[in-house]
């Protein structure tokens, strides 16, 4: 294991936090994980559990391996408590103002060796850089989710994102188990700019009643071998998440054909917000 990934940090507890959290410890990382509150890491750490159980069940992990991945997280309320390690990972909420912040915040709490990777899903990891004096030492680390499972990891380079950077994370991602694709920095990357305008559509078919939502989704498993439809996926996803990255599209690339379906707003605003919150596409 390289030195220079020993010990990583994670902010964001939620769903791709605690993933990334649970592979890193899985593959003998000392893990610190952040979340705002006592009760979110406490939520964090249970699908932690749960998730290495299931690695458990299937024999991926022996109980003792996965007992000692847990011990190796450490969770923080507190942002200065990722100070000692040599990675930090973000994964909070897909907030520009919020992640520019949070850069900043970390720029002055970590050694000016430690790199700065983003899981954004389509926030500028350029403009992530230029929170920070160390531009060069910030990239994205894009997992899918659900992290244990997904084999990906879009490693996007900034304008400025050095070499050594992009070899160090490309090292880990591989270290993971993961394979490591890179790509430049424009919005949405590759994955969210091919994937959106699909979930987009199939939730505009739906709003004008092409077809219902188990037909829709059957369409695409069945007829393009997706192994899920695209409104389980959006559920899966977050709906709130798929909003938040198609405005970046939107905004960012200035074409109509990003604009979100009206029903996606209204879902998002009506708090179904998919499988986190019980009820989305489908009820859970
Ligand atoms: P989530 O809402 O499940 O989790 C976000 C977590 O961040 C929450 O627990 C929240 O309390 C925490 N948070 C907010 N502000 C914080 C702060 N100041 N300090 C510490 N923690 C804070 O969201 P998610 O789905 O895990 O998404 C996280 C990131 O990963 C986003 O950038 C998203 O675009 C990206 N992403 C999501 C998916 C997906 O399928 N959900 C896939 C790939 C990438």
């Amino acid at each position: 294991m390289s030195e220079k990934t020993a010990s990583v940090a994670v902010i964001g507890s939620g769903t791709m936090g605690n993933g990334i959290a649970h592979v890193c410890a899985q593959h003998d990382r000392q893990v610190t994980l952040v979340d705002v509150n006592e009760e979110l890491l406490q939520r964090g750490l249970k699908a932690i559990e749960k998730n290495l159980s299931r690695q458990v069940k299937k024999e991926i992990l022996t109980q003792d391996q996965a007992n000692a991945a847990l011990q190796r997280i450490r969770p923080a309320t507190e942002l200065a408590a990722v100070k000692e390690a040599r990675l930090v990972v973000e994964a909070v909420s897909e907030d520009a103002g919020l992640k520019r912040r949070i850069f900043a915040g970390l720029d002055g709490l970590c050694p000016p060796e430690t790199i700065l990777a983003s899981n954004t899903s389509s926030i500028s990891i350029t403009l992530l850089g230029a929170a920070t004096k160390r531009p060069d030492k910030v990239i994205g680390m894009h997992f899918m989710n659900p992290v244990p499972v997904m084999k990906l990891v879009e490693v996007v380079r900034g304008h400025d994102t050095s070499d050594e950077t992009h070899e160090t994370v490309v090292a880990l991602a591989r270290d993971l188990g993961k394979t490591p694709v890179t790509v430049s920095d424009y919005p949405g990357f590759v994955a969210n700019r091919v994937l959106m305008p699909m979930i987009n559509e199939a939730i505009f078919c739906l709003m004008e009643g092409v077809a219902e939502r188990e037909a829709i989704d059957e369409v695409m498993k069945l007829g393009m071998n997706h192994p899920l439809g695209p409104l389980a996926l959006a559920d899966l996803i977050g709906l709130d998440v798929c909003l938040s990255i198609l405005e970046v599209l939107h905004a960012e690339l200035g074409d109509d054909k990003y604009r979100p379906c009206p029903l996606l707003r209204r879902m998002v605003a009506a708090g179904h917000l998919g499988r986190k919150a019980g009820r989305g596409f489908y009820e859970y």
